[in-house]
């Protein structure tokens, strides 16, 4: 007996197998959830068709979603196949690779909107489609992942800062329009984690580095730690929580001044 089943999953970005998106996937289908996974666009379908077979997937489309399209045909899909909806991962985001070289003040406004409209809006455009199918299901709930640098400047992730803020601050908005219809919309701060997105970031090691040495743990974070506490907020293990958003740091962001 797994603590999903006969539960459907919708989860979005996964582009490989160390995909925050991935990793939770499989935790819920390991847990008896029925996933079905999106990805970007066609570059990514033959990384991900491989996975989508390990865990059953049998929804698997792709999505960019800067295309209003494409979304309502994910979920038309699933609206079709299973005629509603449990659990929804967004796990998304993109920067111009100039936007996370040079100084913030520098930011470009065509760079800004396209960080803005992938990282933040997305996740606004999604939940919109979702709550129709989500509605009414007893405990269903939206996840989405941010960072750090939503709250505090961090070396070079400069507008993307910007676009979790707007997207933490989006996941309290749609927590309270969607509550009334027992839906739980919460972000998942994780830690830094080797995946394609953040090999995006220079200096990334550097602040690996930084988190092992200052983070209560003294350890950086792995894949099953955030996957575990995607569980835990994807499921009704979480069924009072929402509106929230839950650092899996190691602690980091628990952290002032502590060494002399
Ligand atoms: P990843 O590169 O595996 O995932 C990012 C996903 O976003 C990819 O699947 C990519 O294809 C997708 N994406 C980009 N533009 C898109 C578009 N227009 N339409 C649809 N999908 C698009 O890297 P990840 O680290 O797993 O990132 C997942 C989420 O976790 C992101 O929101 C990221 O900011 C967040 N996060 C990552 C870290 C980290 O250190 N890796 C830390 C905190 C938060």
């Amino acid at each position: 007996m797994g603590l999903l089943d006969g539960k459907k999953a919708l989860i979005f970005g996964v582009a490989n197998d160390k995909s925050i998106a991935w990793v939770t996937a499989e935790i819920l289908a390991a847990e008896g959830a029925e996933v079905a996974l999106t990805y970007a666009g066609d570059a990514f379908e033959s990384r991900v068709e491989p996975l989508a077979k390990q865990t059953g997937a049998k929804i698997v489309l792709p999505c960019d979603v800067t295309k209003d399209s494409e979304i309502k045909k994910v979920f038309q899909t699933v609206q079709e196949e299973w005629g509603g909806l449990d659990m929804l991962i967004h796990s998304v985001a993109f920067a111009k690779k100039e936007e996370l070289k040079n100084d913030f003040i520098s930011t470009s406004r065509e760079g800004f909107n396209i960080a803005l409209e992938v990282s933040a809006y997305s996740l606004i455009a999604i939940a919109r489609e979702a709550l129709p199918l989500m509605e009414g299901r007893g405990d269903a709930s939206i996840t989405t992942l941010t960072y750090l640098g939503a709250q505090r400047v961090v070396k070079n992730y400069n507008v993307m800062g910007v676009a979790k803020a707007a997207l933490e601050a989006s996941v309290k908005y749609l927590a309270y329009d969607m509550g009334r219809y027992g839906i739980r919309v919460n972000a998942l701060s994780a830690g830094p984690l080797r995946t394609l997105a953040a090999m995006g970031i220079p200096g990334f090691r550097d602040i690996l580095n930084v988190v092992q040495r200052m983070a209560p743990l003294k350890r950086n974070i792995n894949a099953d730690d955030v996957a575990k506490s995607a569980l835990y907020l994807a499921s009704p293990l979480s069924s009072g929580v929402t509106g929230e958003t839950l650092y899996v740091d190691s602690g980091f962001h628990a952290i002032g001044i502590v060494e002399k």
